[in-house]
Parts: structure tokens; sequence; C-alpha cells
């Protein structure tokens, strides 16, 4: 089930919440704490009889990440009235509460309690016991703990598969994410989520990011098989949307979640437990991930960098598809290469995939880079020659790669004295921002552009391609 909290400082703001989410959400969490500066007790339960969605009842202190500011009798006297007349399906109290109590409350009015533990340094000692015991007593437990790691997210899986009981455990921050859009895997009977643009609680997602990577409304979801993109930051990428999409266009039976991941080894250890069939590798595990592999395609072998892994029986199988991703929007063009002087700016990565990609097109390779040992040690294992980047602009080429990561704030330009013409083309691996200034100065010198968006849809389609012939239709 998906929940949204409702984090509105009026009910007015609520409600136009559930009016942008409902597509996407199974349940709410009313926060009473955020509402209590605007509105009165009674307003608030009207306001909870009135959602006409299950609804928990949460009014947290700030120890407890809330902005409860009464005493704890009046807020005793609250939660009682809401369990009492707000029509609410769950109220969820602190673990130190007078759970006896507020059981015999729930009991008579058909209300379920939830109690909560939350540890905003860590994984307390003894979790899986507290759960075992609060749900010994008839409770549901809920426990938020900070994961500082992918160790501590292995460590949260084996407690949560562990209980055979109704209970909440969720990873905050950001190496606990997957444990919000995984839930069911992590022992959860639910998942909290924020409004659109607000993060009410370390980690949470937006209903709508869940429902892009198919953890809402997909019937047999949990059976699906499981894609991820692991990478440190990974957030921000576009490729939840495309894959998703490419899968239910395809109707293969899988879905892709984004996976932060601070180390590679504790990621793996993950992919049978969690059942992940495959995974994208981005930025910067891309070399890391290299000694795992137990075969290599060519262009992993050539290049020394794998963006994509596809778990066999036995093993895992490293490919590379930003090669192509450079290759295919050069060839769809019916630019050819032959004879042509090529200058790849960079000698990341993505540098490394594209002085590949145009070397095996016929071209005449140059590296330019700021640290020129690294273009040097590049432009020896291709067969090219090296610059420093600052010496660009002295020179002229058919043909400009730029791959270095200058220009996603949107305000650099790594070659900005380079005198652009008609007959040049750039090739930006940048996406977003779609036009970056580099971009900007070849359009206004009327040079072609190829665009970072290209490379990504490209390399990408060449992935999905590799991650839907893994899975059995
Ligand atoms: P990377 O391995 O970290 O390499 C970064 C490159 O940028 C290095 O050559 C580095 O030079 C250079 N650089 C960074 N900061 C610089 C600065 N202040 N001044 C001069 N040079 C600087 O990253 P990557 O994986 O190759 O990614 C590079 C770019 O390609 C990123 O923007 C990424 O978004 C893009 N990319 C796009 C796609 C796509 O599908 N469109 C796929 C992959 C990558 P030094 O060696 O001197 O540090």
């Amino acid at each position: 089930m998906i929940c949204l909290t409702l984090p509105g400082p009026t009910v007015a703001d609520n409600l136009q919440y559930i009016t942008s989410h409902k597509e996407d959400i199974d349940m709410v969490e009313l926060r009473v704490d955020f509402l209590l500066e605007n509105h009165t007790v009674s307003e608030i339960v009207t306001h909870a009889k009135q959602l006409n969605l299950p609804t928990i009842a949460t009014c947290r202190l700030p120890v407890d990440g809330g902005k409860y500011q009464g005493s704890l009798g009046d807020r005793k006297e609250l939660l009682t009235t809401l369990i009492k007349k707000g029509g609410i399906r769950y109220v969820d109290i602190e673990e130190g509460e007078d759970i006896r109590y507020f059981q015999n409350l729930c009991n008579q009015s058909d209300v379920n309690l939830i109690v909560s533990k939350h540890d905003f340094s860590g994984i307390p000692d003894s979790l899986g016991e507290w759960m075992l015991g609060v749900s010994q007593k008839g409770c549901i437990p809920k426990a938020a703990v900070t994961l500082h790691s992918t160790q501590d997210l292995a460590g949260l899986l084996a407690i949560g598969s562990s209980m055979e009981f109704p209970a909440i455990l969720l990873g905050m921050g950001v190496y606990g994410i997957p444990s919000r859009m995984l839930y069911k895997k992590f022992g959860s009977i639910l998942t909290f989520c924020s409004p659109e643009g607000m993060e009410v609680a370390p980690g949470h997602i937006t209903p709508r990011y869940l429902s892009l990577c198919g953890v809402h409304g997909e019937e047999h979801f949990w059976e699906r098989e499981l894609f991820a993109i692991i990478g440190d930051p990974v957030m921000h990428t576009q490729s939840p949307r495309l894959h998703n999409r490419w899968f239910r266009e395809k109707g293969i039976p899988a879905h892709y979640i984004p996976f932060p991941v601070n180390n590679v080894g504790d990621f793996l250890s993950l992919l049978e437990p969690l059942g992940i069939r495959g995974f994208s590798v981005t930025i910067p595990y891309k070399e890391t991930i290299i000694p795992y592999l137990t075969k290599k395609d060519d262009a992993v072998k050539k290049i020394g960098s794998c963006n994509t892994v596809i778990r066999e029986i036995g093993g895992l199988q490293g490919f590379n598809t930003d090669y192509m991703g450079v290759q295919q929007p050069i060839l769809k063009r019916n630019i050819s290469l032959k004879g042509t002087s090529v200058c790849v700016l960079g000698a990341g990565g993505a540098a490394r995939a594209a002085a590949w990609a145009v070397k095996d097109l016929g071209a005449s390779v140059t590296i330019a880079n700021r640290t020129m040992e690294k273009a040097n040690s590049l432009a020896r294992e291709v067969g090219a020659g090296s610059i420093p980047l600052a010496e660009v602009a002295q020179h002229t080429y058919d043909l400009i790669v730029q791959a270095t990561s200058l220009g996603m704030d949107g305000k650099t330009d790594p070659i900005p004295n380079y005198s652009w013409s008609s007959r040049t083309v750039l090739f930006e691996s940048i996406y977003a921002p779609e036009v970056t200034p580099i971009v900007q100065s070849a359009i206004e010198h009327g040079a072609t552009v190829i665009y970072g968006k290209e490379m990504l849809l490209s390399q990408g389609v060449e992935q999905s391609n590799l991650f839907s012939q893994s899975v059995e239709v």
C-alpha cells in the first residue's frame, strides 16, 4: 500500500495534495501535529472523517521529527478523540507511550494501533526483537531507522525478511530508498511518500515516482523481474523513466528502480535476496564493477568500463552500451568519419567510450583533457594524439565530442574560444541541461549538434534490449 503523508499546515492544503495524487496512492497519513497551528481539534476530527481514504493519524513530538508543542496529556486526549470520533483506520503512537491504554481504546473503535520507533543515527541493536515484542502485544510495529550505507540496507533486509507478522520497516536517508520502493521485500505492509516537491521525512519519494517505477497500480508487481540502476548519486537519472516506459511498451513483465549504492560488493550481495535480474551502472562504478564480472562483451574489454550487467547462473555478464550510444547518432545522420579529425574532450568513462567509438568509425582521434596524464594514457590505448584541454582552440576539427562534465551547471564551456564553423559537428554527451554553453556556441556559428539526449536514448535502447532478452516472456 502506498501511503501519502499529508504535511499541510491547513485542511485545504491536504485536500489539494490528495487531489493531485489520488491516482497513485492507497491511503494517507494525517500529520495532526502539522495542522494544530491553524485548526482546532474539532476541525481536525471533521477533516479526518471526510478524507475518504484509509487514514493513519499521527501526532509527533520534535524529537521524533514532528511539530507538536503541547503537553503529553493533551496529546493523549487529542488522539483519544480521533480514535473515538475521527473515522481513522490506524493511529500511530511512539514506543514510550501508554500502549495498554491505546490498545484498549483501539479495540473498542476498530482502529489498528501502530507503535513507532525512530532512530536518526542508525539501526538500533535488537531491532528485530523489538518488532517481534510489539507484534506479540497485538500492535503493528513500525521502525524508521537511518541507513548510512548499502551494508546497512543489507542489515535492514535481514531483519525485515525474518518478520512473519504485519509490520512497517523503512530505511531513512538516501541508502534507504530501495527499502521504500521494495517495501514488501523488506517486510513492510506499506510505504510512506511525500507530495511533489516536499520531503516530509529523509528519503521520502513522491507517489508519482513510485508509480513511474511500477510500484503502484500494477497487478503482480512483486512477481515481476527487477532491474535497477546503481550509482552515487543516482536519483537524478532519467533511466527509471525510460526503462519502465520501454518495459511497458514491449509488454515485458519487469520494472526498474534507482538504487543508491556506496559499495559495489555490498550491493552485489543483495542481488539474490532482492531478486535483481540485471542493472545499469553509472558514475562512479563503471570501472569498479569490472573485477566482479564473469563475462565481458568486446566493448567492455576494449573500453575498460561497463554500464550494463545481467545476472546469469554462475555469474555476471557485463556490457558497454555507451559505445553504441556514441556511434548510432553519428551513423543515423550518415556522417562518415573515415579520414576525419575528431577531438574528444575529456578522458573519463564517457570519453573512453567515445574515443573507441569514433576511432572504430575510421577517425583520426585527439584526446583533450585537463589532466594530461589521463589524456596520454587513453591516447596510448586507443592510438590517438593528446593535448591539454586549454589548447583545443588552437586547432580545428571535423567533429568534437564533448565528454567532460563541464556544462552540467549550465554555465561552463570547456572550450570557450574555439572557432566553430558550419562544417563542424559537435557531439555533446551531457543531456541535462539539453542546451549547454558549448551547444549554444556551436548553434550560434551554424555547426551541426548531436545532443546528449540522443546518446542517452541510443545507449538506453541497447540496454533495454539486453534486459528484455534476459527475461523469459
Ligand atoms: P568522469 O569519468 O568523472 O570524467 C569527467 C571528465 O570531465 C574528466 O575528463 C575530467 O577531467 C573532466 N572534468 C571534470 N571537471 C573538470 C573541470 N573543472 N575542468 C576540466 N575538466 C573537468 O565522468 P564521465 O562518466 O566520463 O561523464 C562525463 C559526462 O558525460 C557527464 O556529464 C555525463 O553526464 C555524460 N554522460 C552522458 C551519457 C549519455 O548517455 N548521454 C552517458 C555517460 C556519460 P580530469 O581527468 O582532468 O579530472
